[in-house]
């Protein structure tokens, strides 16, 4: 109740909520309370969250920032939604993003942008910004996002908290809304590491109704968090260092980087040599993923349905038109255009083996250090409507994108401030390593 009166008190100029699930969440606060009083408490019962409007959940909006599924509800529980609804978690409700995922600044939402909690001038990254802003101004303790290309991470760096994508197949995407199914990750966001050991180890596991959710044990995430860090060795790929990198925002990476080294752990450079390729790949292989996924939004089965279609083309031209906002739009031209015959092989094929010598970058790193370190993102958050042009919109992926097309785990932790704005230090392991990820982020907090 105390959360929901927040919400409602502090959530207009911030706009993270899409819906509030006030009833709902009042009732399963009871049955929380209920379960408490009959000694069948799990370590997350009752614990108020919000999930990211991309997640299906069973009776309730469901919109993934769009206009087109603006009147869609959902008909069912996403894996994550019924994961978390087990452990006695209460949803107070869905959070705003950029429209199907796509957006690095929470603007290309369907529902308008979200403010940062730090300066209301400046945006709260994306695509999971209305998380990310929820969590930072303190409407809930935590939240779910999802990361295709830093959509956890960026926000988390933007409002100053733990975001963490999990490696690609540890938690299922059933129920998830596709935007490129082979990058697409859910993974908590929350003020500490800790916190978010606690909710990955609710969410992770092996799932029958996705394939490609990894068949593997789901360790403890919590009973190693103290583990000491002497001997950790951590790698500086110099490619995250150099040009275009906000100065503040090196400062504090490197200060931060100093306070590991007092930890015990011991810092050398190493070079994942094609960083360069990493934006261009994703540019083809994420749009190539989305046009296919997007094709479903026909106006027929669900979705925005245009008024008083002349016949089926006009239907499909007229709904569609209508019901995507512009950044989709060129997403699913560009995507449609590298899939196109003649053009397969010089882009989406190419994508795919620059895809295979990037993961190949990571795994000889990993030959030589523990994890890697780096900035989450070049600058601090950037002014709300700074950014116009999607090209450099793009380019502020840089040292986000790359662990996505490489499959790989990375947690985003606070490490300052540059310009009055939250920094965040980015940190990778390789697959399957989120324990070590976390303990090697708690030990900082
Ligand atoms: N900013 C990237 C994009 O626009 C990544 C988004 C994401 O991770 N969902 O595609």
């Amino acid at each position: 109740q105390s959360l929901l009166a927040r919400i409602e008190r502090l959530d207009e100029p911030l706009n993270s909520f899409i819906t509030v699930t006030a009833e709902q969440a009042l009732a399963a606060a009871d049955a929380a309370d209920a379960a408490r009083a009959n000694g069948e408490a799990g370590p997350l019962t009752g614990l108020p969250l919000a999930l990211k409007d991309i997640f299906c959940t069973r009776g309730v909006k469901t919109s993934c920032g769009s206009r087109m599924l603006d009147t869609f509800t959902a008909p069912y529980d996403a894996t994550v939604v019924e994961k978390l609804a087990a452990a006695g978690t209460v949803s107070l409700g869905k959070t705003n993003m950029d429209e199907f995922a796509m957006g690095s600044s929470n603007e290309n939402s369907f529902y308008g942008p979200v403010r940062n909690p730090w300066d209301l001038a400046a945006v709260p990254g994306g695509s999971s910004g209305g998380s990310a802003a929820a969590v930072a101004a303190g409407l809930v303790p935590a939240a779910m996002g999802t990361d295709t290309g830093g959509s956890i991470r960026q926000p988390a760096a933007f409002c100053g908290i733990t975001g963490l994508k999990p490696t690609y197949g540890r938690v299922s995407r059933y129920g998830m809304i596709a935007y490129a199914s082979s990058l697409d990750q859910a993974g908590p966001m929350a003020r500490s590491a800790a916190d978010c050991a606690h909710l990955l180890g609710a969410i992770a596991g092996h799932d029958l109704r996705d394939s490609t959710s990894v068949a593997r044990g789901v360790p403890d995430y919590v009973e190693g968090l103290d583990a000491p860090l002497t001997g950790l060795k951590i790698g500086l790929p110099r490619e995250y260092f150099g040009d275009g990198l906000d100065d503040g925002v090196e400062a504090a990476v490197r200060e931060a980087i100093k306070t590991y080294e007092s930890l015990g752990a011991t810092v050398r450079e190493v070079s994942l040599p094609h960083t360069h390729y990493a934006i261009p790949a994703y540019y083809v292989i994420a749009p190539a993923e989305a046009s296919s996924n997007l094709s479903r939004f026909d106006g027929v089965r669900f979705g925005h349905r245009c008024e008083a279609p002349a016949d089926l083309i006009d239907l499909y031209k007229r709904s569609r038109a209508e019901g995507f906002g512009e950044e989709v739009k060129r997403r699913i031209l560009i995507g449609t255009h590298t899939l196109s015959e003649g053009f397969f092989d010089a882009y989406y094929k190419q994508a795919q083996k620059v895809r295979r010598l990037i993961r190949q970058d990571f795994l000889d790193a990993f030959e030589e250090v523990d994890v890697l370190m780096g900035p989450a993102s070049p600058t601090p958050a950037f002014d709300l409507g700074a950014n116009k042009d999607p090209v450099s919109m793009y380019l502020q992926d840089i040292y986000t994108i790359a662990v996505n097309l490489a499959g790989i785990p990375g947690i985003n932790v606070p490490a300052g401030f540059a310009g009055g704005r939250p920094v965040g230090l980015q940190i990778l392991g390789t697959h399957f390593a989120e324990a070590q990820l976390l303990n090697v982020a708690h030990q900082f907090q």
